[in-house]
């Protein structure tokens, strides 16, 4: 059985056609999936019978379970969605005062191996598929009966390892007539993988690319994030620069503060030098615990310190407001889940 929700529009009109139906069916069946959020294809009511039984008999319409749900106190919401293979992912709910932002898994499990990281350290499982990318956001949408106005792939695993399927969930949550979600309010974080960001460089989205950077010396950044021995920070900088070159957009670097690891003068002084005349923000995190983590959280002082050093010298830095932390919902604390484990 194919989901219905892998397809993004004109793979869709390619399918009906080959059903011997006419392509703006295709637009029907998008507005139900995407607008009105049905789940079976009997809610389809300007589809004939005859066609919502062919429908029926090819197609599914992947429609997660929650299995848990947990709110933290400053309202960030916590899913647990019951993946229908035996698996689990995370998927986070935050609210700004600009609207609902949507922290979505793009894998089951991670292969990167960021040693803060708490979706690591389980084993990578598969690949999600692109329907089951945007029905994160559906299946949030129907419970919550709100519309999600921003999407972040920074939930469990490294969306530019699937990158296909990354690119063609994109599309269906960015297209006017799927959930319409302006790409400028979608951003793709990645650890570094240096050749996806030239092939993202090409791909005429106006989505938001955010590295986590992390360290400023390969020394450093090897030991957080095993990825740096693949692609060196002298690489991974090359390619930003060229994707602020190709796309004319700026480039988000998260940087999360750890005690005694990443966090001095020096650091903030290799930190500017490195991002010296590029159009960029650097999104300063304070580092979150994690079970077992080597890693302390700076101190408010340190981390207050290390922002203002990047501001009086060119580079806008904000510090990152710690959502959810006391439901391990914050950065790097989503982990995989499998069902027959628990
Ligand atoms: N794999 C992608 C997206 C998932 S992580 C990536 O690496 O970018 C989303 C963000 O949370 C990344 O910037 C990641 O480095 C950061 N992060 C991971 N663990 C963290 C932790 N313990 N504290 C703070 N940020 C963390």
């Amino acid at each position: 059985m194919k989901n219905i929700k892998d397809y993004n529009l004109d793979k869709l009109k390619e399918e009906l056609v080959s059903l011997g139906e006419k392509p703006y069916r295709a637009e029907q069946i998008f507005k139900w999936l995407y607008v009105d959020n049905v789940s079976s294809f009997d809610e389809m009511t300007n589809l004939s019978v005859e066609l919502r039984e062919k429908l029926k008999q090819d197609y599914t319409i992947c429609t997660f379970g929650i299995i848990q749900k947990q709110e933290s106190k400053d309202g960030t919401k916590k899913y647990l969605f019951d993946v229908l293979d035996g698996n689990a992912i995370e998927t986070v709910l935050m609210e700004y005062h600009h609207g609902f932002s949507l922290c979505v898994s793009s894998q089951i499990g991670c292969k990167m191996g960021c040693k803060f990281c708490a979706s690591t350290g389980i084993k990578f499982i598969r690949n999600l598929t692109s329907g089951e990318i945007v029905e994160q956001v559906l299946a949030v949408q129907r419970d919550q009966h709100i519309k999600i106005s921003n999407i972040v792939f920074m939930g469990i695993g490294e969306p530019l390892d699937n990158y296909d399927n990354v690119i063609n969930a994109i599309h269906i949550i960015n297209h006017p007539k799927g959930l319409n979600i302006g790409a400028r309010h979608i951003s793709i974080s990645t650890s570094g993988i240096v050749p996806k960001i030239y092939q993202l460089a090409e791909e005429e989205l106006q989505c938001t690319l955010s590295i986590s950077l992390h360290a400023t010396t390969n020394e450093q950044r090897s030991k957080m994030m095993p990825v740096n021995n693949a692609y060196p920070l002298e690489e991974l900088m090359r390619a930003c620069r060229d994707y602020i070159q190709k796309t004319n957009k700026r480039i988000s670097f998260e940087y999360a503060l750890a005690k005694d690891n990443n966090e001095t003068l020096e650091d903030a002084q290799r930190l500017v030098k490195l991002l010296k005349g590029m159009i960029c923000h650097v999104n300063l995190i304070p580092i979150n615990k994690i079970e077992n983590g080597a890693f302390v959280k700076s101190s408010n002082e340190n981390i207050m310190r290390f922002r203002d050093y990047l501001n009086d010298h060119g580079v806008v830095a904000t510090i990152r407001r710690e959502l959810g932390s006391d439901i391990d919902a914050a950065c790097g604390q989503l982990r995989r889940k499998n069902l027959k484990e628990e």
